[in-house]
């Protein structure tokens, strides 16, 4: 445990804790804040953020205005953040000032998948193969390298599927790179695996690490459309995924819940896809299904307080909502335990809410 670490003392009950970011996940982290009796504080860039309906104390300001950010900082005791595509220097700021995780080390190494994917493979992880691609003689040399199909992804600020395209040639590796504006990219080879699954896990401040049952992940057009637990894992894979979400956790100095995106390939292998700093939304079904949700586990662990029980006491299916599926919401209502989000405009793709049905544990 770092020097640092030790010296800070838990934020108290009445405390402040800061969120940037206030989306559906700064929402259910504000949520799990006030059920601790902690106030949670929003800091987001627009006006309309679906967790600015659950509390008082919000900020709208751009994320690097540094007067907002000076201000926000005084009435937080601790602060984190719900999405990584921020910028670091503002989170180097905050950090300066009140205690803030996790650190900007895990924002810097997860916000850029050219630094994620040397890291990953530095702890002697398994990921996709990739080249870097700053030109598009790079992308054309990327892909005689890796051969097709293969995935041309911007470094920077993709997610859902965005800022990634599938190439099955030299010269379309070319041309999707001009078409992302020349953004540094790079190309991964594409992996054939079984099925999709994440981890989801957490560290205190003290050290302690609590880690939950690994979930199958169902994608549909790039956005995650179910998350089942138990899903096809096995018990060793179960286990090999938890203890690939610790060592991340522990080259990372890592305060916080995190979750790690994986491939699990038809021999059995896992390949990790991405690491995202931050709650995650095939973490959903622990609301229900845990005796500790993941939101709730990430405000005890950077309010410095001990970690909650990760174990699982049912079975679970987390299925999102999006888009124009939230007007069905009586039924969606009738089905299972409705999370929506507060969103008032039903845009195509949009996580518009999520229901999570229980069925009787299993294993
Ligand atoms: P990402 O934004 O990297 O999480 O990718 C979004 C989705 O695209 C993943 O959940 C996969 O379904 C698919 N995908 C991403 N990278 C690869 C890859 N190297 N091989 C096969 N499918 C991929």
């Amino acid at each position: 445990m770092s020097e640092v670490k030790r010296l800070l003392k838990p934020v108290p009950p009445g405390g402040v804790i800061g969120i940037i970011g206030g989306g559906q996940l700064g929402r259910m982290l504000a949520m799990a804040a006030a059920r601790l009796g902690l106030n949670a504080a929003i800091y987001n860039d627009e006006h309309n953020a679906p967790a600015f309906q659950v509390t008082p104390l919000q900020i709208a300001a751009a994320y690097d205005d540094y007067n907002m950010l000076t201000g926000f900082a005084e009435i937080c005791d601790a602060i984190t953040f719900e999405f990584e595509n921020l910028p670091s220097a503002s989170i180097a700021y905050l950090a300066s000032r009140k205690p803030l995780h996790p650190g900007q080390r895990a924002l810097e190494t997860t916000q850029d998948r050219l630094t994620e994917k040397n890291f990953v493979r530095s702890l002697g992880l398994k990921t996709a193969p990739f080249a870097p691609v700053s030109s598009a003689d790079d992308a054309a040399m990327a892909f005689d390298k890796l051969g097709g199909p293969a995935i041309l992804k911007t470094r920077r600020l993709g997610y859902d599927g965005k800022g990634q395209a599938k190439v099955t040639s030299a010269q379309e590796a070319m041309r999707t790179f001009d078409g992302f504006k020349a953004a540094p990219s790079i190309l991964e080879g594409f992996v054939d695996f079984a099925f999709e699954a994440s981890v989801v896990a957490a560290c205190s401040l003290d050290g302690q690490f609590a880690a939950y049952d690994p979930p199958e992940n169902v994608p549909a057009h790039h956005i995650l459309r179910r998350s089942i637990v138990p899903g096809r894992l096995s018990k060793g894979q179960a286990d090999e995924a938890k203890a690939i979400a610790r060592k991340i956790a522990d080259a990372l100095d890592y305060v916080g819940v995190l979750a790690v995106e994986l491939f699990v390939g038809k021999d059995g292998a896992l390949t990790v896809n991405e690491i995202a700093p931050r709650v995650h939304n095939s973490g959903h079904w622990t609301i229900e299904a845990c005796a500790c949700s993941q939101f709730e586990q990430h405000i005890r662990a950077v309010a410095g307080w001990p970690l909650g029980d990760p174990t699982r006491h049912a079975d679970a299916v987390m299925e999102n909502i999006i888009g124009s599926e939230a007007h069905a919401w009586e039924s969606l209502a009738r089905s299972g335990a409705i999370h929506l989000y507060g969103k008032r405009e039903a845009r195509p793709g949009r996580k518009m809410g999520h229901v999570t049905r229980l069925k009787r544990l299993t294993k």
